[in-house]
């Protein structure tokens, strides 16, 4: 992993909600400052004007992990609904502004605690200027997003062959990248003029490979903290992939501080998403489970896959300490693949033997392992709590059997002969 590249600090929210730092490493009006966590943004899928509904999913979004939620505010009855919002939300706001600066006036006067500006929807300088005045007055950051959707003129046929001649030449997306990142530069020079440096940029594709090109072109030219995307990623199912091959590649570069990642489903998918890429890359501290399970393989004498998911959504609903949690197809590979689990399952002909943290504690029916497992991660979890043990403690030490020889029914039996003994012999505990 690359260090984190610095950046100027951001700061977004209030006394009330808290306030949440993105980027950080450079000194911001003379203060030193530290990089922040990453952070992970999503958006409302309702209408903001129906605020129960609007307040009911942001709570929701915020329990599975969001730390800022974006609302979009195309209508004055949208920005009319923010005051009281804002005053139910527990996570800071963003309000999206699309194509009429009064709604940025408007949020901000509500209250709102960061606006994101698409330079090709809001392209009038002394709008942006009001908008700007506003920010500064209020303390609150401006996000400025292009998008390549929305970059290139399409009022003007004439401005956009001109525009569409504009080349990097040692870049493979030729005029799309030169025409975000030159267009980005364009609006930033008034923040600039204004000396406005509350800012957080972007520059989404819906293609991976020109979102990791234009996120490094402008991580070298601007030291504005960077929001990561790729937007219109489609469903989750291939959006996933496709946001993780970009914004996986950004962060393990060093480059992103705040990411959305942007699915045509649940919202609630791209946090929990958002938030395993951090966990995976290291780049932030796990808040609940960590589990672990075996692939597709030939050893398995259970149905490992419903017991992962089974595994994997009881352990959300009751564990909230980063415990790692194995659950393992076989015993003659699993205790090795299963190294430092605090909890372990491992599956046999239709049984299952658990491990906490070394110690052989049961060996159930496979209809029993889920309960089974739950509980001991629970008595763990109370354990960790009240000190009397330690995460990552100890590691899983079984000696498995030698996987020489046919697996299948019976194969305990053979283990056993081949150890010499029968403590790992499944249906004695
Ligand atoms: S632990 Fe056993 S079942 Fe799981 S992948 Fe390895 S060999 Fe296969």
């Amino acid at each position: 992993m690359t260090p984190r590249r610095p950046t100027r600090p951001v700061f977004v929210g209030d006394d009330r909600v808290g306030v949440v730092q993105i980027g950080g490493g450079l000194p911001r009006e003379g203060v030193p400052s530290d990089p922040a966590p990453v952070t992970v943004q999503t958006m409302t899928a309702g209408y903001t004007h129906d605020i129960d509904k609007c307040v009911a999913e942001i709570h929701r979004l915020a329990s599975a992990g969001a730390d800022i939620v974006r609302v979009a505010v195309p209508e004055r009855k949208d920005t009319e609904a923010l005051p009281e919002i804002l005053n139910q939300s527990s996570v800071p706001i963003v309000a999206d502004v699309h194509f009429h600066f009064k709604r940025a006036l408007e949020a901000i006067e509500a209250g709102v605690h960061k606006i994101r500006l698409n330079p090709g929807n809001i392209s009038d300088r002394a709008q942006v200027r009001a908008v700007i005045d506003a920010c500064r007055d209020r303390h609150v950051p401006i996000r400025v997003g292009v998008n390549e959707g929305s970059i290139v003129e399409r009022k003007d046929k004439h401005k956009r062959l001109k525009e569409l001649g504009a080349v990097f030449s040692e870049h493979k997306h030729g005029y799309m990248l030169a025409i975000m990142v030159a267009k980005l530069e364009e609006y930033l020079e008034l923040f600039t003029e204004l000396d406005f440096h509350d800012v957080v940029i972007s520059a989404k594709s819906m293609d991976a490979t020109l979102v990791i090109d234009a996120y490094r072109e402008i991580s070298s030219r601007f030291d504005y903290p960077l929001h990561l995307g790729v937007t219109h990623a489609g469903p989750k199912e291939t959006g996933c992939i496709r946001s993780v091959a970009a914004l996986g590649t950004l962060l393990a570069q060093g480059v992103g501080d705040t990411i959305r990642i942007s699915y045509a489903s649940d919202p609630i998918c791209e946090v929990e998403d958002g938030l395993e890429l951090l966990y995976a890359l290291g780049l932030r501290q796990r808040v609940g489970a960590d589990l672990i399970a075996c692939p597709t393989c030939g050893r398995i004498q259970v149905d490992l896959f419903s017991l992962v998911q089974d595994v994997r959504q009881k352990l959300a609903d009751e564990i909230e300490l980063p415990i790692k949690v194995a659950v393992m197809g076989c015993v003659v590979n699993g205790p090795g693949e299963a190294e430092g689990a605090d909890v372990a399952v491992f599956a046999g002909d239709h049984r299952g033997i658990i491990y906490v943290q070394g110690q052989r504690v049961a060996n159930v029916p496979e209809e029993e392992i889920l309960d089974a497992l739950l509980e001991e991660c629970v008595a763990f979890q109370d354990r960790v709590r009240n000190g009397t043990a330690k995460l990552g403690d100890k590691k899983v030490e079984i000696v498995p059997p030698d996987p020489i020889g046919e697996l299948g029914s019976g194969w305990e039996k053979m283990a056993a002969e081949r150890m010499g003994h029968t403590d790992l012999t499944l249906g004695n505990t």
